[in-house]
C-alpha cells in the first residue's frame, strides 16, 4: 500500500517510522511519502493560509498550494487512484469499518489541516476527479485537535494493522473489539497473564481451567457486561 501525508509539519509523522508501522514501511508492505506543504506555496514565506471570506476568527488554508501538492503527488503518470482522506471533526466519525474498508485500498492521501481548516473547495474538486477514488472527511471523535497529523497517525495505524502479514498473529484481530463478526458491537473484555495472582488480586478461575468453550463464554459475558458498562449506545 502507498501512503502519502501532506503536512506543515512534516516531523510531526516521524513516529509512522517506529513500531508496527514503521516495521510495515522498513519491509515494503507500506510505501510511505511524508511533504512538506509549504513547499508548493512559493511566495517569500511559503504561506499556506490567509483570512476568512465572511470575516470571522483564525486563518482558513489556501486551496493553492493544496492543489498543487496533491497534483503533484497523483500526477499524469500515477499508478492508480488514491482515496484522499481529511481528518477534520467535522467529518464522519473514524471508525473500525473504515479502518477495514482502507486497509484493502491501494493507496491513499492524507491531508492535514491546521488553523481553521482547508478551503472546502478542495474536498469538492478531488470528490470530482475521475482520477482520484473519492474524499472522505473523517473525524476522531467529538473534540477539536490542533492540527489534521495527530488524527492521520492514529488513523493509518488502525489501518496498517490489519493488512494482512502485518501483525504476527493475526487471530489477535479477529478477537479485537469492534472486529466484524461477533465482536462487531462489543468491546473486547478484560485480559490477564502471569503472574495469577498480583499483590492480592487473583485471574478468574475459570481462565486456569482448560475447558475452551467455559472461557469463550465467559469472554462472551465479558465484553457483553463491559459493553453494556462502557458503551451503552453499542449494546444491543
Ligand atoms: N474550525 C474547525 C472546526 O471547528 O471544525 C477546527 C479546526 S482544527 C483547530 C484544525 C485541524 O485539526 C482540522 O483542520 C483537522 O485537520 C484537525 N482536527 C481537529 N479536530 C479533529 C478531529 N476531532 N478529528 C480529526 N481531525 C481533527
Amino acid at each position: 500500500m502507498r501512503i502519502d501525508i501532506v503536512s506543515i509539519f512534516p516531523d510531526y509523522l516521524e513516529p509512522l517510522r517506529l513500531s508496527l508501522v514503521g516495521k510495515a514501511v522498513e519491509g515494503g508492505v507500506i510505501d510511505l511519502h511524508v511533504h512538506d506543504l509549504r513547499s508548493f506555496a512559493h511566495d517569500r514565506h511559503h504561506t499556506v493560509d490567509d483570512t476568512p471570506y465572511g470575516g470571522g476568527p483564525g486563518m482558513v488554508m489556501s486551496p493553492t498550494p493544496w492543489g498543487e501538492a496533491l497534483d503533484c503527488i497523483a500526477g499524469a503518470d500515477a499508478a492508480g487512484r488514491p482515496v484522499l482522506i481529511i481528518p477534520t471533526p467535522s467529518g464522519e466519525r473514524f471508525t473500525q469499518q473504515a479502518a477495514q474498508q482502507w486497509s484493502r485500498d491501494d493507496w491513499l492521501v492524507f491531508a492535514c489541516g491546521r488553523y481553521e481548516g482547508i478551503d472546502t473547495r478542495v474536498m469538492e474538486h478531488y470528490a470530482r476527479r475521475s482520477d482520484w477514488a473519492g474524499v472522505r472527511e473523517v473525524s476522531l471523535g467529538d473534540y477539536v485537535l490542533a492540527g489534521g497529523e495527530a488524527a492521520a497517525l492514529v488513523v493509518i495505524e488502525a489501518v496498517v494493522r490489519l493488512i494482512p502479514g502485518v501483525l504476527g498473529n493475526s487471530a489477535s484481530v479477529e478477537d479485537d473489539s469492534f472486529a466484524p463478526g461477533a465482536m462487531e458491537q462489543l468491546l473486547e473484555g478484560p485480559v490477564y497473564t502471569k503472574p495469577p495472582v498480583w499483590r492480592d488480586l487473583s485471574i478468574p478461575e475459570v481462565l486456569l481451567s482448560g475447558h475452551h468453550g467455559k472461557i469463550a463464554s465467559w469472554r462472551a459475558d465479558q465484553a457483553r457486561a463491559r459493553t453494556k458498562a462502557h458503551r451503552p449506545d453499542l449494546f444491543r
